[in-house]
């Protein structure tokens, strides 16, 4: 296996970045060297980004940490995200929150909060930026992609 960034042919580590390559495949194969110069690798937290559709990447731990900040804000950001929307949109994304909740034990405002811290790090913005943009939009559909 040969690091797919650097071209080095027999590294001693190889970590599966969640990069998208030219040649169609979702993931893109690193020496340690190049892992850790990545933007797919955080740092910080040692941690490999998780990747997504559209390709953007983001440390699970670092939508951990900023939802941790922002737990205290969770609840009114909650009401005011699901009060922006039309009810059946916000019936819509209710019901996906119950899922989630389920799921991760966590309350349905802070499902929304998670949503918002992970596409918070993904596109480099503030919880409270990606929030403006659902509201404005009346529409979840901007964190739910
Ligand atoms: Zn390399
Ligand atoms: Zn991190």
């Amino acid at each position: 296996m040969k690091c797919e960034i650097c071209g080095d042919k027999n590294p001693s580590f190889i970590a599966l970045l969640p990069i998208v390559q030219k040649n169609g495949s979702l993931c893109t194969m690193a020496c340690r060297e190049c892992m850790s110069q990545s933007h797919a690798y955080c740092k910080k937290h040692d941690m490999i980004h998780m990747g997504f559709v559209d390709g953007t990447t983001a440390c699970p731990s670092c939508i951990a940490d900023l939802r941790n900040e922002n737990i205290t804000i969770a609840s009114s950001l909650g009401t005011e995200i699901l009060s922006s929307m039309e009810v059946s949109d916000a019936e819509d994304l209710s019901d996906l929150i119950v899922d989630a909740s389920e799921f991760t034990g966590w309350s349905a405002h802070v499902v929304i909060l998670n949503y918002l811290a992970t596409k918070a790090m993904r596109t480099g913005q503030s919880v409270r930026e990606v929030a403006n943009r659902v509201i404005e939009h009346r529409s979840a559909n901007y964190i739910l992609q």
